[in-house]
């Protein structure tokens, strides 16, 4: 081949270059744009992603499943309970609601959208949303409080709950301080012979001997007293020191008999 041939075959092959990479130019020129127009066009979330939390209030019972399951720690629930008379009706699930959840919040600076609360619900209250925008300046401002009561209204029921449990306690120990009396009693009644444990026996007395004490200056020897045990048990006081000087009361009740005795000067009994 000639170089003149040569000359045009590269000329050829350069133009033919440049046509194919202008053709892959050409398609994406008339094809749609593919950059969204955030935020006014948004890309379509996936079915499964985790966002932001909501939580249904209507139909949460205040379990605190969800907030045992988060490894963070980023659920806070308090609850107080309804009294007999209240009826807070049931959930969409059909669970009857006996709980006032009087605070419910959750964290979402500390919350990982791990998802791990939202399977242990019983009622399916709590689920992720397809909400991711909600940056805020101030992290205070991430903490959302779920509930529906206003803080007076929950402050209200917890005191409430408060006062039935006292009562509830109260009831429940003067009920087990009457079952107890009852079993005393029937115990009683049930061992009428029962005889009480005998006297122990009387330790017998030292046997060291009393010391003699010396009789005072000018006063006679006292004599020796001595008890006397009767047939019949009784003690006789034949001591002067045992014998006690009569009070006053005894000596009126006996004035009259020695008023008799005086009015018979001959001693007889007539
Ligand atoms: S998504 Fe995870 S971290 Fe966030 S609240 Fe639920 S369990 Fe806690
Ligand atoms: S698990 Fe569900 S029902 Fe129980 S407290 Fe959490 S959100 Fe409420």
């Amino acid at each position: 081949m000639s170089s003149v041939d040569t000359y045009f075959k590269n000329i050829g092959k350069g133009f033919w270059t440049v046509l194919l990479g202008m053709k892959v130019t050409m398609r994406h020129l008339f094809t749609p744009a593919v950059t969204i127009q955030y935020p006014d066009a948004r890309m379509p979330i996936p079915e499964r992603g985790r966002n932001r939390l909501y939580v249904n209030m209507d139909d949460c019972i205040g379990c605190n499943q969800c907030g045992m399951a988060c490894p963070v720690g980023c659920i806070t629930i308090e609850t107080a309970k309804s009294l007999p008379t209240e009826d807070l009706g049931v959930t969409s699930t059909g669970q009857k609601k006996r709980l006032w959840v009087t605070q419910f919040d959750i964290d979402f600076a500390k919350c990982c959208y791990c998802g791990l609360c939202v399977p242990p619900c019983p009622t399916e209250c709590i689920y992720m949303t397809d909400v991711f925008e909600f940056s805020e300046y101030d992290r205070d401002k991430l903490n959302y409080s779920f509930i529906t009561l206003t803080p007076e209204e929950a402050a209200q029921k917890t005191e409430q709950a408060k006062a039935a449990e006292k009562e509830a306690a109260a009831k429940k120990a003067a009920a087990a301080a009457a079952a107890a009396q009852k079993a005393a009693q029937t115990q009683n009644a049930a061992q009428p012979n029962a005889q009480p444990n005998p006297p122990s026996a009387p330790k017998p007395a030292p046997s060291v001997a009393p010391t003699p004490q010396p009789a005072p200056a000018g006063a006679e020897a006292a004599p020796v007293s001595s008890v006397t045990a009767d047939p019949q048990g009784s003690k006789t006081a034949s001591s002067p020191e045992n014998v006690q000087p009569p009070r006053p009361q005894e000596q009126a009740a006996q004035a009259p008999q020695e008023l008799k005795t005086n009015d018979n000067p001959k001693g007889s009994a007539d």
